[in-house]
């Protein structure tokens, strides 16, 4: 049996599940982060956890938080949990509830499903059942941050094999003369997109632009290709 909380004033789950709303199963730290950025870009969460502590705690903050377990598909059938079109299994360390939870929920055919692995091998079973998007939250920040450290990438954005998008100043070299001059793409197989310039919003760049020093830049491209350029100063 789920032991629901209302956490709203709107505790309806068929009314949450129809209003395109996200279903995040784990509250960890993962979980919890997400439930919380979801409900503040303006998503309606349930979340759905075992631990009596964490529901407690997240109760107000979601628009409804249930202490459940999701490997029990009465539970989810209870919770409405079939009717939701977005559903994300945040638990991590608990191998099995996570695929025991991927492979019911992936019986009631949602239109997209996350699940977070803690490992290559627990990922590759998730994606052997057919979840979606398999997230691997910790080796993903890794890798992330290991190019920030390494370059001087102010942010840095990998976006499938093998290209990224980085956040980045301009090199002394580009400064000062329209980029359809610098012949930046023929030379060092990137484009600069957009660029922001000191108290201005972000804006595309065209052939006209000419960067400033203190501008910085937002640079698409093959992954080196513009790790490489960000380090040109
Ligand atoms: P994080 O790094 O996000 O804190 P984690 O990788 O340590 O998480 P777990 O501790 O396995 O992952 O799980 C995250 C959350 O999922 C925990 O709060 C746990 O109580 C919850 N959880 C585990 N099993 C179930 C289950 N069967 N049903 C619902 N929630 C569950």
């Amino acid at each position: 049996m789920a032991n629901q909380r209302k956490t709203g004033a709107r505790g309806d789950l068929g009314r949450i599940a129809a209003a395109n709303s996200v279903a995040v199963i784990g509250l960890g730290r993962f979980g919890r982060a997400l439930a919380l950025e979801l409900m503040a870009s303006g998503t309606e969460v349930l979340g759905i956890d075992t631990d009596e502590d964490i529901v407690q705690s997240l109760n107000g903050q979601l628009s409804h938080v249930v202490m459940a377990d999701s490997t029990k598909e009465e539970v989810l059938r209870q919770l409405s949990v079939p009717e939701f079109e977005r559903i994300v299994v945040a638990i991590g360390s608990d191998v099995q509830a996570s695929i025991l939870t991927s492979s019911l929920l992936l019986s009631f055919h949602p239109q997209h499903l996350w699940a977070k692995a803690v490992s290559d091998a627990h990922g590759r079973i998730l994606e052997q059942l057919g979840v979606q998007h398999v997230i691997y939250p910790e080796k993903e920040m890794g890798k992330r941050v290991a190019h920030l450290v390494r370059g001087s990438m102010q942010d840095y954005l990998e976006i499938g094999d093998d290209f990224a998008l980085v956040k980045t100043k301009p090199g002394a070299a580009f400064v000062g003369s329209p980029l359809g001059q610098l012949g930046i793409r023929s030379t060092y197989g990137v484009t600069v997109t957009a660029v922001k310039r000191p108290g201005e919003r972000w804006t595309y760049t065209t052939a006209e632009t000419v960067l400033g020093s203190q501008d910085v830049i937002l640079v698409a491209g093959e992954t080196r290709k513009a790790e490489a350029f960000s380090q040109l100063r």
